[in-house]
């Protein structure tokens, strides 16, 4: 494995490869969730390209840019023991330049759930990963994937969706999500979270597998659904229960095949999101 810190390092490392590079973009401090992104990488494409970057653009005034867990050296073992080869590990100057041009979220899509709790956070993050893609596919790849976690579902879709409006010539693969064996969805932020608060944590996870089990009875309304899972989250501050279809649009009832429930709920001081496609 190779580590890159520059761009133009970037560039002369992938200026022969032959066949196809899987690309996991992360924000480091890595877990099972980002492993399975970059195992399912490694068997899929020829080249697998990882980046690290912290970036600042996605995260709002008051927000935990500053104590957001870093773990470079044990980052490198875990890229090195999974066969990356190439980590990309850019510092803020050299990606951000002085009021640059902006990639900005779709108007409605990009304002709501996490949006709208975090406004702004998508513009930041798509324009970090259109910067992303620019340099990692900068000497025309035959083929570039990049892999993204469901468990940043309107991220996810998001992202799909500059693919699509801009042309860019990258097929996005979306990846299941990846759970503790007690159900809690792996984050960097759960290092955040006490032993009591991990505990409360539980019933999102036992919520969305609420809804799961309701809606194989054939119960598919939202109001039932979200009902029960706010009983189930009762010890918890919940932000929003959402239902949408896949092109994340709201529904009043369960699609099958074509629908996410997502929570995001706030636990002690830790914000948290999970979401189950149905
Ligand atoms: P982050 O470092 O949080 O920006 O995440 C980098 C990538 O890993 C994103 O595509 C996330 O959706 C994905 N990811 C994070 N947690 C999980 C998880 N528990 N299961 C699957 N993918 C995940």
């Amino acid at each position: 494995m190779i580590v890159v810190n520059s761009i133009e390092e970037l560039k002369i490392a992938t200026a022969n490869l032959k066949g196809s590079i899987g690309f996991v973009p992360t924000m480091g401090a890595l877990h099972e969730g980002h492993l399975s992104l970059i195992k399912r990488a490694r068997v899929e494409c020829d080249t697998v390209i990882v980046s690290i970057f912290v970036n600042p653009t996605q995260f709002l005034e008051g927000e935990d840019l500053d104590k957001y867990p870093r773990k470079d050296e044990a980052d490198k073992q875990i890229c090195k023991l999974a066969k990356v080869d190439i980590l990309f590990m850019p510092t803020i100057d050299m990606i951000y330049n002085r009021d640059e041009l902006r990639v900005e979220a779709p108007a409605i899509r990009g304002f709501i759930l996490e949006g709208s709790r975090r406004a702004g956070h998508f513009n930041g993050v798509l324009q970090i990963v259109m910067k992303l893609f620019n340099i990692i596919s900068f000497n025309r790849p035959k083929e570039f994937k990049a892999y993204f976690g469901k468990k940043d579902a309107q991220q996810l879709a998001l992202i799909e969706q500059m693919v699509r409006d801009y042309f860019l010539n990258v097929k996005i693969i979306p990846c299941d999500i990846v759970r503790d064996s007690d159900g809690l969805a792996l984050s960097s932020r759960n290092v955040y979270l006490s032993k009591e608060e991990r505990v409360k944590a539980l019933s999102i996870s036992r919520s969305l597998k609420r809804a799961s089990k309701l809606i194989m009875q054939n119960i598919l309304d939202k109001e039932t659904i979200v009902k029960e899972m706010r009983g189930v989250m009762s010890e918890i501050e919940i932000e929003y229960i959402a239902l949408v279809d896949r092109e994340f649009r709201e529904i009043e009832s369960v699609e099958i095949k074509n629908s996410i429930i997502l929570v995001a709920s706030r636990v002690g001081g830790v914000r948290l999101i999970d979401n189950i496609w149905i």
